[in-house]
Order: structure tokens, then C-alpha cells, then sequence
């Protein structure tokens, strides 16, 4: 039942007529017509989708993808332009990465991404996913890409029941034992387009799945329960306090964080010493500077190791500053490298802000 050449079979069967249409996406019809995908484009896509959702991720990859067409354009940039047109995608280490991983491109590969996983992998910012999805999609190389739609769709059908992480390997030798030869891109696509689709977290739409004949959870037990995944660690809260200073005209004092660690380079508005391993001060006494300080309330902001409650004060008619800090007008606010937290920190302040923009 669970013949492998079946399900590959099936499931590129099923993405010919359902491939989602994506930007950066060859589709199999143009495939088929000698349509080759551009590596840059399935570069950036993959680089852009660790993290963040397919929804989220259009707009950004059309935004750089018209200012930055190719791979040389991208090289051309500065390091704070790209991580301008990344602010709000979170995970800025991507930004920097995309930054180098250009720069090396076009440096040391004649300005082509290298047809080959241990190469790709040599590239900043490329992992094993990474390189399997590259080298599959753009050049047609049978690697097996694992994902998180990938692993959903891969336990349920062989109702693999060692829990996540740990399962990944025996994941990883199913698909690359199911995986076609001959059109490994749109097999790798095809898993992913199920799995965000049909085989989804909850309420699994299998009635119209290509390979519920091949399922052994659909046939022997409940989908939903797969992937096993062990119990998460609960994240620990740290917090903070943010101070939005407003000028007389109404711009806003920033600064920029250091060149490492969390949100490296990144802009924000004065803040304390918060970060994953201890809390910051949320008295107004942590001030930067003396000023009519009013307590705005707090926001709260996830990220990836631990939580972080920032307290918000704000201050009007602010004239001092120091040569650290500089002032943006409300106009061009959207054009600052502002992390998603700062966005909310300078929202809770000035609530119209981000509205209007
Ligand atoms: S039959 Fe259901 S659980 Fe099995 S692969 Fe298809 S959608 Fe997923």
C-alpha cells in the first residue's frame, strides 16, 4: 500500500492541475515549455519563507525583487539598505546573511548560484534545508527537502511515531526514498503545496488528498496526531522599558542597536538593558535623559527564546539629543530599520502612527 513510486506518482499527478501559484514559482505547465526557474528568485524565496508565511512573504519578495532584480544588484546594495527593505520580516540575521551570501555570489562564483548541496551549504545564511530546496527547485537535483509541511505530511503517511526533533532523520530517508528522480523541484513543491493545503495541522482535508489510499494514519489512526512532537519548554518573560521621545514637530528619536548580538544594527527608539538572559530596568529613572515622561501602558512581543513585556513612556517636545540618537519624521519612519517590537513600542505611543503609513 505504501509504495513509494506510488505516492510520487500521485502527488506530481495532483500538483500539475493544484500547484499554488507563487512569484517566485516556475509553474510545472512553463516547466514543461523549457521555463527554467531563476536561482536568485528561489534563493531569496527560501531565504525569506525560514520563519514566516507565504502570506507575509509575497509582498516582501516583490518589494526586493524590484529593487534588486538579480544577484549583482542585490551585491550592489548596503548592508543597511537591505536591512531597511527586511524591517518588519523579523529574524534579521537573514538580512545580514542575504547581504553576504550576495557579496560571496558574486565574488567568488562569478556572480551563479553553484549547482551542488555542499556548495550551496558553504554560502552564509544556507543550512540543509536551505540547500536541499535550492538545489532541488532551481536545478533539479534529488536532494530530499524537509520542511515543516514536508514532516507533517511524511509521519502521517507512514505513521512515523518517534517524536520531533529526534524523528527528522527517519523523515529525512523516507522522502528521499519516495522522492522522483525525475522531477525532484516539483516533488519537493508538490509536498509542500499538500501539506499547506490539504494535509494541514488541524481537520486534514483528506477526502481530497492524492495519497489517502497510501496513508497509514488516515487508515489506522487519527492524522491529527501527527507529527509527535515533544512537550515545548515554556519560554521565559523578560522585561524592559522603551522611551519614545517626540520633538516639537513631532519626529521621533532613534538609535541605532549595537553591530551584534540580538537585532544586531537594527534601529529602535532608547530602551534598557533587556535581553534573553536577564530583564531591563521599567522605571522612568532608566530615562536616557531628563524629559516630561508619561507611562503609555506596555506591549508584549514574542521572539524566539523567550518573551519580552516592555513598558512605553513618552515624552513631547523633546529638543535635546545626544550624537547617538538622530530624528526621523513621521513621513519617513517606514523607511527605518524598526524590528516588528519597535513598531509596537512606538505604536502604543503614538497610536495613528503605523495607521496611516
Ligand atoms: S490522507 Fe490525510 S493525513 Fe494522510 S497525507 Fe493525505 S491529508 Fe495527510
Amino acid at each position: 500500500m505504501n509504495s513509494s513510486p506510488d505516492i510520487s506518482t500521485k502527488l506530481l499527478d495532483w500538483y500539475d492541475v493544484h500547484a499554488r501559484e507563487l512569484p517566485w514559482r516556475v509553474s510545472p505547465k512553463d516547466l514543461a515549455l523549457g521555463i527554467l526557474p531563476d536561482p536568485y528568485r528561489v534563493w531569496m524565496s527560501e531565504i525569506m519563507l525560514q520563519q514566516t508565511t507565504v502570506a507575509t512573504v509575497k509582498d516582501y519578495f516583490s518589494k526586493f525583487t524590484a529593487k534588486w532584480p538579480n544577484i549583482a544588484a542585490l551585491s550592489s546594495a548596503s548592508e543597511d539598505e537591505v536591512l531597511r527593505a527586511w524591517a518588519g520580516l523579523g529574524y534579521y540575521s537573514r538580512a545580514r546573511n542575504l547581504k553576504k551570501c550576495a557579496d560571496m555570489v558574486v565574488t567568488s562564483h562569478d556572480g551563479h548560484f553553484p549547482a551542488d548541496v555542499q556548495a550551496l551549504k558553504a554560502l552564509p545564511g544556507i543550512g540543509d534545508y536551505t540547500a536541499a530546496a535550492i538545489a532541488s527547485i532551481a536545478f533539479d537535483i534529488p536532494a530530499a527537502v524537509m520542511d515543516g509541511n514536508v514532516e507533517r505530511v511524511f509521519s502521517r503517511l507512514f505513521t512515523i511515531e518517534t517524536p520531533l526533533p529526534a524523528a527528522k532523520p527517519i523523515i529525512k530517508a523516507k522522502v528521499a526514498e519516495t522522492l522522483s528522480q525525475t522531477r525532484p523541484g516539483d516533488f519537493a513543491q508538490a509536498t509542500m503545496d499538500l501539506g499547506a493545503t490539504i494535509c494541514t495541522p488541524k481537520k486534514p482535508a483528506c477526502m481530497h488528498c492524492p495519497v489517502r489510499e497510501n496513508c497509514k494514519a488516515l487508515e489506522k489512526s487519527d492524522p491529527e496526531l501527527f507529527p509527535y512532537k515533544l512537550a515545548k519548554k515554556e519560554k521565559p518573560k523578560r522585561v524592559g522599558a522603551a522611551f519614545v521621545a517626540t520633538s516639537p514637530s513631532g519626529d521621533i528619536l532613534l538609535e541605532q542597536r549595537p553591530s551584534s548580538g540580538l537585532l544586531a544594527s537594527m534601529t529602535q527608539v532608547p530602551t534598557t538593558g533587556w535581553n534573553s538572559r536577564q530583564d531591563g530596568d521599567t522605571n522612568v529613572h532608566a530615562a536616557p535623559f531628563n524629559a516630561k515622561w508619561k507611562n503609555c501602558g506596555t506591549i508584549r512581543h514574542v521572539f524566539t527564546h523567550f518573551e519580552l513585556e516592555l513598558t512605553v513612556w513618552h515624552a513631547e517636545n523633546v529638543r535635546s539629543d545626544g550624537q547617538n540618537y538622530w530624528w526621523a519624521t513621521r513621513e519617513n519612519i517606514s523607511e527605518e530599520a524598526l524590528p516588528t517590537v519597535m513598531k509596537k513600542v512606538i505604536s502604543c505611543a503614538i497610536p495613528e502612527l503605523f495607521q496611516k503609513q
